[in-house]
């Protein structure tokens, strides 16, 4: 029998999981159907629930729902009650498990792609939305120095370092930056990028900074990743290693093997080029 699994979110057109996970599963032997699911804003769970009563296996969850899914989740693994949102759900005889591979997917694409060691790193983190909770517990377990998080709603950068309990945390308004010292790694978790623009932080952020790593990723450089390299940041890269990464990582919680992940992220990175 083939397991079935699918991406939940709304909308869900654009979702490339389907093309990352058939490729995960010819290339490690898996027999799995994946597809997309889209949920309507009010039905997560009748969603869901219809899913497992056909014998889904697991989903991986997206925007909206996220949040959603940490209720839906019976036990969760510690990073994803450290980050109150759960991208991965598995389906067995004993309850639903929730899970969030964002973090790590993010971690894993920085240290292993992107050769940047984290251990020891100041962290400007820009957004405190779910992806920036998604991190935020991944980057301290690998050993940062410190992480400002600024948002545009500074009150929410200031709750999610409080909700840390971690004193390497502080949050912040954008107008506070200017007296805020220098970064290793600045982190666009913003939506910003979305709209073809950049989170609003003074050049200074940029100098003398090893990356600057957009969540967001497309056919070309970012605004973010463009900004930062003219204002001395070493070196910048989108979110698509991210992409893979959490997906990997999804893969092995549900199959338990992990798939190689560089042949799928040069494959997408040309479909992206080639439009
Ligand atoms: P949320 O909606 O939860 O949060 C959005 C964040 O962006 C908030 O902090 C918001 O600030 C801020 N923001 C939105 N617009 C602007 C703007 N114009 N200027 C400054 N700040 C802005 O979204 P997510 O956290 O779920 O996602 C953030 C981004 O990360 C998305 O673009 C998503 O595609 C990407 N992502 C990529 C992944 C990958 O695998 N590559 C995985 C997960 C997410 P405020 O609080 O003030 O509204």
């Amino acid at each position: 029998m083939t397991d079935r699994y699918a991406v939940i979110g709304n909308p869900i057109a654009h979702s490339r999981s389907p093309d990352i996970h058939a490729q995960f599963a010819a290339q490690t032997g898996q027999q799995i159907r994946y597809e997309r699911l889209l949920a309507p804003l009010d039905g997560f769970v009748a969603a869901v629930d219809a899913f497992r009563a056909a014998g889904g296996r697991g989903l991986n969850v997206t925007v909206p729902f996220k949040l959603q899914a940490c209720d839906y989740a019976d036990r969760l693994s510690p990073r994803a009650r450290a980050a109150g949102a759960v991208n991965t759900l598995v389906f067995g005889s004993d309850g639903v498990e929730g899970d969030n591979t964002d973090g790590v997917g993010m971690v894993r694409d920085i240290a292993g792609r992107h050769h940047t060691v984290l251990d020891g790193l100041r962290v400007l983190l820009v957004g405190a939305g779910g992806a920036a909770r998604g991190v935020l517990f991944p980057l301290l377990q690998a050993g940062v120095a410190a992480v400002l998080i600024v948002n545009r709603t500074p009150d929410k950068a200031r709750a999610l370092a409080l909700a840390s309990a971690d004193s390497r945390v502080a949050g912040c308004g954008f107008d506070e930056l200017d007296k805020a010292g220098r970064f290793d790694l600045l982190v666009n978790a913003t939506s910003a990028g979305l709209d073809d623009a950049a989170p609003p932080l003074p050049t200074s952020c940029y100098a003398n900074a090893r990356l600057a790593y957009d969540m967001v990723y497309g056919a070309r450089p970012t605004p973010f990743m463009q900004i930062a390299r003219s204002h001395g940041c070493a070196m910048s890269c989108d979110g698509l290693g991210m992409l893979v990464e959490q997906a990997a990582e999804s893969f092995r919680i549900w199959r338990g093997v992990m798939p190689e992940t560089e042949p799928v992220y040069q494959q997408l990175r040309q479909t992206l080029v080639a439009g």
